[in-house]
This record gives C-alpha cells, structure tokens and sequence, in this order.
C-alpha cells in the first residue's frame, strides 16, 4: 500500500467499469475508493440496459396475446397498469443496486457517496464531504450523459432516458427524437404498450452504421406495427399548451405528444470534473484521450468506459476496468480488443449483428459473398402475424472468412452471442456448412445457406 497517499486506487464513478475496477483492484491487494453521486450500478442497472430490457419484455407481451389466438387461446382483453408495473421494475432495480454496494464493501472497497472531482494528478475533491483525498492512481470512470440541445425552444419540455423510467403515467402519445439505438428502442416499447408513438430523425433512415438490409427491415417490420416515422427533420421548437406538447419541425408540420424523449445522442460525462486543470487531454467530444492501457496522459490517472468514448456498452466498460486492474494493481498487463464486439438492439423485432456491415466489407475486400435468408418464423406460421425474419452472412470469397453476420427477429440477441464466438475464432463459411443444423429453430438458417444470394466484385484498379 502507499504510504504517501490516502488510497493506491481512487475510482471515480461506481458504475460497470468503476465497480469491476474497483473490485478487482482490491482483490490484488490494492486500498481502494469509489465515488458515486446518483445511484451505484452507474448508467446500465439504473437507467440503462436492464430497466430498459425490463420495459422490452413488459411491452412484448401485447403481441404475445395477439399471437396466442392462433394457437387456440382465448385471451380477454388484456390491460396494462403502467404504475404496477414501474413498481416492480423500480423493485428489481433496488436488488441490483444493493447487490452491487454489497459486492463492493464485501471487496474492501471504501464507498463514498459523493460527486468527486479531479483536484490534480493525486487529487480527488468530494464535494458532499468537502474534503480532499489523494491516491497514487485515480480511475475515471464516470460514463456518459444524454445531449440536449439547449438553444431549442421548449427544450425544457423533453425528457431524456434518464427520466422515462420514472413517468407516473403512460403517456397516450409519444414522439421519440433521434435514430440511434436508444431512440429506436424506445419507440418499440412505447409503440407495444399501446401508446400512439411517432419518430422523428434528421438523417434518412434509422441506425446510422448497421448494415442497410438491417436499418431498412427493420424499419419496415416497425411501420407494421404501428409506429411513425418522420425523416430528414428537426425540431424547431416545442410549446407546451392545454392539450399537451406540440412539436414543429423544420418540414413545416407539427406533432401532438404527451411526452417527447430526446434521444438524440451521449456525451462523455467530463464537464466540470477538473480533468483539464489536471492536465488530462480531452478530444473534441469531450472524451478523456486514453492509450491502449487507458491511462490518459497524466501518468496518474487513467480512464475507463463510456467517458473515453471507446465502444460505449456495458461489457466493454467491465472488460476496460477489469484489464486497468490486473494491468495496474495485478501486475498481470491485459489488452483489451475492442474488435469484434458483437451487439443487440433490443428494438421490436430485435437486432443482433457482428462483424464488418456489406458497405464496410465491400469497401475493404474485393470479392465478398453475401448470403441471406428472408423467411417467416415457425411461431408466426399459427400466430399469423405478418413478420419477417433476416439473415445475411458476408464472407470473403477468398479466404472463405466469415466478415460479418447480421440477424433480425426474435431471439437473435441471444444468437448473436453465440456466432460472436465462431466469427472471433476466425470461423469459414465452410465452418458454418459443416455444423449440423439444430431442427426445427430459426437459427438452423445459418448453417444451411448454401446459394450465395449477391457475389460483389471489385475490379482490380
Ligand atoms: C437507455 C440506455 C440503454 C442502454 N442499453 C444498453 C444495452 O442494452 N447493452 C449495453 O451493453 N449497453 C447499453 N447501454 C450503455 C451502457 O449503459 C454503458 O455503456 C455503460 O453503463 C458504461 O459504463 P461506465 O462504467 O462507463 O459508465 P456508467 O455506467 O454510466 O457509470 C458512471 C457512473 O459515474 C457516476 N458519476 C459521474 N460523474 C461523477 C462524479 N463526478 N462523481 C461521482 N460519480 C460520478 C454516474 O452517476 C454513474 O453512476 C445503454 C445506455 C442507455 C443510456
């Protein structure tokens, strides 16, 4: 331990990244603190990925009694009780958050709930306690935060993710700001709890950086559910009036809304932290700059997770903090590879994607196969439902490698996982074709595409 400073390790921000750091720093011998100012579990447990997939299913079960007709079932109509069910959900938040405080305490680690803010290299100020600590090593950890744009008019009116978690009713109508993944899948959930949903983005389809054959399917497979979209417009302001919200939007039309969520990006959660006057170089988002063992370069301080703005998801923040332990405190130097991450978007059918997209792959190989499959699903054979399941598989017609693997429909986030590890491993489509297929299932596609649906060639220049 040192004896110069009051901790080895002072982690700021107890959420994915911060606690895995933190715990695994203790567990190689290190003294340790960890600042928290909202709730501890950070971004993900609170009001990120897990109340989210809560509302995900929540949502779900709309269709589910639609689906249960064909096969037979008479189900009365069903209702929804918004408040019972942010209760249990708020319930199952509450067990998390307290499992983690006790995963830390249990680790050793000192938890302090306080907003702390860099006060130098060795230097933490705690502005609940007023009081400074110092630390051999202080860990950034503290994530992101929603943007807003603050110079609209009516900005006031909008909430953000951080708050729809916590709405004492269901809002009737609902316009969702943006195209990225948190917009699309809460335009999902609001759209299958029945509430009458409408989303707005600037650009001219959902998903900026997903395969196209993704964005534009699964845009389609939304619009037969009910939801609205409005492209290529912005918002030119928001007025709040008896009968609601009405939003006006840069093509001229407005839109009446109960509520209107902004999801229109994160930023890096470094303003007013102190980094700068500590020395630490930040780009032009905001996101601490970091090298390939996320220490910044202040030699003292190092940065993890959302807030260096790597690959923004929770088990990249945990692997961040884990290899920031065993390379510091562990004396056990881990890399983390942030390539091949595979990901799902919990969006209504869900997505789930790994690899290089078609636009990307055909840029930097000259000759792919792409195979695809476009099939209705077993379960919507009785249910009836018009809904389509897709799969494209592009492979490098040379080497036979697997590039990338882009799936749409239920379950695919747990697919997903799966392939993750067989396109890591460096799997051929040869591979793939000499897996026995698992009958009868939606995935068993992927290994029986046989036919390559497009050969995209490149002329040599
Ligand atoms: C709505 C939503 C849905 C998401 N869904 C998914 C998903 O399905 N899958 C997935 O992998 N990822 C998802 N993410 C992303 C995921 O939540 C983040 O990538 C992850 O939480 C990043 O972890 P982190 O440790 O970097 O930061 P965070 O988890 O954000 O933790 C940072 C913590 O630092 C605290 N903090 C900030 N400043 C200070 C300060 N000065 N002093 C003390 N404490 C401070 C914050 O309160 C917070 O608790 C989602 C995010 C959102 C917003």
């Amino acid at each position: 331990m040192s004896e110069d400073y009051d901790y080895d390790l002072f982690v700021i921000g107890a959420g994915s990244g911060g606690v895995r750091a933190a715990r695994i720093a203790a567990q190689n011998g290190a003294k340790v603190a960890i600042a928290e100012e909202h709730r501890v579990g950070g971004t993900c447990v609170i009001r990120g990925c897990v109340p989210k997939k809560l509302m995900v299913y929540a949502s779900q079960f709309s269709e589910a009694f639609e689906d249960a007709a064909g096969y037979g079932w008479t189900v009365p109509k069903a209702s929804f009780d918004w408040p019972s069910f942010i209760a249990a959900k708020d319930h199952e938040i509450d067990r998390l958050n307290a499992i983690y405080i006790r995963n830390i305490t249990n680790a050793g680690v000192d938890l302090i709930m306080s907003t702390a803010l860099v006060a130098g290299p060795h230097a933490v100020f705690l502005t609940a306690e007023k009081r400074k600590v110092t630390a051999r090593v202080i860990l950034v950890a503290t994530g992101g935060q929603p943007w807003l744009d603050m110079e609209l008019p009516g900005i006031e009116h909008v909430i953000t993710s951080n708050e729809i978690f916590y709405l004492k009713e269901k809002p009737q109508r609902a316009v969702v700001a943006g195209g990225g993944y948190i917009a699309v899948e809460f335009a999902g959930i609001l759209n299958g709890l029945g509430v009458d949903t409408t989303l707005v983005y600037r650009g001219h389809e959902i998903l900026r950086g997903f395969d196209e054959d993704l964005r534009t399917r699964l845009r389609q497979e939304m619009e037969k559910k009910g939801v609205k979209f409005v492209f290529n417009a912005i918002f030119t302001g928001i007025e709040k009036g008896e009968g609601g919200l009405t939003a006006s939007l840069s093509n001229g039309t407005t839109l009446g809304a109960d509520t209107i969520l902004f999801a229109t990006g994160r930023r890096p959660a470094t303003e007013g932290l102190g980094l700068q006057a500590a020395g630490v170089a930040l780009d032009q988002q905001g996101a601490v700059i970091v090298d390939h063992e996320s220490r910044t370069n202040v030699p003292s301080i190092y940065a993890i997770g959302d807030v260096t703005n790597r690959v923004n998801l929770t088990p990249v923040a945990i692997r961040e903090g884990h290899a920031f332990a065993d390379t510091v405190f562990g004396d056990k130097p881990t890399h983390v590879d942030h390539s091949l991450v595979p990901t799902a978007v919990f969006s209504q059918p869900e997505l789930g994607t790994v690899g290089l997209t078609q636009e990307e792959a055909t840029t930097i190989y000259s000759a792919i196969d792409v195979y695809t499959s476009t099939f209705r699903p077993m379960l919507h054979t009785l249910s009836g439902r018009d809904e389509k399941m897709f799969m494209k598989v592009l492979v490098d017609a040379e080497t036979d490698l697997v590039l990338g693997v882009h799936l749409m429909g239920h379950g695919v986030g747990e697919m997903i996982q799966l392939l993750g590890i067989a396109v890591k491993m460096g799997a051929t489509k040869a591979d793939f074709d000499a897996t026995v297929a698992v009958h009868p299932t939606a995935a068993e596609e992927l290994v029986t595409m046989r036919t390559p649906t497009a050969q995209l060639r490149r002329e040599a220049a």
